[in-house]
């Protein structure tokens, strides 16, 4: 059983609150029962791309000149945070992996020409995009990316490998973090480019087993003299760090928002267990122990959804917020473990079943830490942008 409540939905504004109702309907029906089955082949079918995109899930936030529906965040949130409650992450993390990180960056900053080629069908889930930025060599540390693209004629030339690739074994297209600049000119020499996955020399390596997050598939990536055109350049050479970096508020937010949406769901399953479970010939909840804990955990869902929503209020306002959206993210992510440990606690020996949903739900919850920039990168950007220095 999946809990109902979700995050704080007096947020909405009417048309938002339609806009939740339906896509609610939409997860019940149409997602929620096949959860189970793509946790199991470690992928969501391609069809569930074309659904989202025919009802205009995955152009949410993309321009309505190219098929999206030109809304601003709070809408995302609403998406993710209903997707969140078919009960497993990998679903929202494979759609936003394909919807906000791999293609926003195309819409914002792309030529028409891309955004015809690549966010269109995008937006209606008839292509599939991956974010290609982390190597093995250059994780956090993004200006010390390898994989290099060398112009020859009116091509580049990719040589490189990523790995921990969101889609990198159902992705169409690559929006790819290259070197084009020399080794020394650091972050000032990269640039993103779009590779077509069926372009000769690129390969899928290992597809990843992961802890948690089963439904996304996570993979190796290799680029061997793959050619592409240079109309594939997004944006202006070598300006792909701000580009990455400024996407990269978005994923933060996207995960801010999982996270919170996956810890009110573990409280509502933990709530759930606690009134039907009896112990001592007591229901769980009838224990002060157990009603004090879920009372602390409630508390720390709260504060992990108020800074959330600060930075994503901020964000649609275009206030500078990259301070305020690390901290959400480092407080949600780091908050999920622990509530992930409370709620699961409560069912005994059911939280450690495969078969239960919050058995899931806790190894899910360890990959928000890391995930588009680790807790120790948003500690570093709070303590850079707050002035906290010697
Ligand atoms: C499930 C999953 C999906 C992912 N999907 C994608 C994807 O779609 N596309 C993509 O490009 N990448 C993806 N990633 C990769 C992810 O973004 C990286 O794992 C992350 O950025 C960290 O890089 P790293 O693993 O190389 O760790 P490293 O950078 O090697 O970090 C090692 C340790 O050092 C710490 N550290 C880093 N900087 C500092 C510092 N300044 N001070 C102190 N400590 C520091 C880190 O926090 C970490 O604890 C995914 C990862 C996971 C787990």
């Amino acid at each position: 059983m999946v809990a109902e409540t979700t995050l704080d939905p007096n947020r909405d504004d009417e048309e938002r609150g339609m806009f939740r109702v339906a896509l609610r309907d939409f997860v019940d029906r149409e997602v929620r029962p096949h959860t189970e089955a793509w946790e199991q082949a470690g992928e969501i079918p391609r069809s569930v791309f074309r659904r989202l995109g025919d009802l205009g899930y995955l152009g949410v936030r993309l321009s309505q000149e190219y098929g999206g529906a030109g809304r601003d965040f709070r809408y995302t949130a609403i998406l993710v945070e209903e997707l969140v409650r078919c009960g497993s992450i990998g679903v929202p993390v494979s759609v936003m992996a394909h919807a906000e990180f791999a293609t926003k960056v195309l819409d914002r900053v792309g030529s028409a020409d891309l955004k015809d080629r690549f966010v269109r069908p995008a937006a209606a889930g008839h292509l599939i995009g991956a974010l290609g930025v982390t190597e093995p060599d250059a994780g956090s540390d993004v200006a010390a990316i390898r994989t290099r693209a060398v112009r020859d004629g009116d091509d580049y030339v990719i040589d490189g490998s990523k790995v921990y690739i969101t889609n990198g074994t159902i992705a169409d297209y690559v929006t790819l973090a290259v070197r084009t600049g020399p080794v020394e000119a650091g972050h000032r020499g990269l640039s993103l480019v779009v590779v077509p996955t069926d372009t000769p020399g690129f390969k899928v390596g290992r597809r990843l087993r992961k802890l948690g997050c089963h439904a996304s598939d996570t993979a190796e990536l290799f680029f061997d003299g793959c050619r592409v055109p240079v109309a594939n350049l997004v944006g202006e050479e070598n300006a792909g760090f701000g580009y990455i970096m400024s996407g990269f508020e978005g994923e933060r937010l996207v995960l801010s928002v999982i996270a919170c949406a996956q810890m009110r769901l573990m409280f509502e399953e933990a709530c759930r267990y606690g009134r039907e479970r009896s112990i001592f010939g007591e229901k769980v909840l009838g224990f002060q122990v157990w009603r004090h804990r879920l009372a602390d955990v409630l508390t720390t869902i709260e504060a992990a959804e108020a800074l959330t929503h600060r930075a994503i209020e901020m964000y649609v306002q275009g206030v500078p917020a990259n301070a305020e959206i690390s901290m959400a993210k480092l407080f949600s992510a780091e908050a999920t473990v622990g509530v992930a440990h409370d709620c699961a606690q409560i069912f005994g020996g059911n939280r450690y079943m495969e078969e239960q949903l919050i058995g899931r739900l806790q190894r899910d919850s360890l990959a928000f830490s890391v995930g588009a920039g680790t807790s120790e990168v948003m500690r570093e950007i709070i303590a850079r942008t707050k002035g906290i220095a010697p």
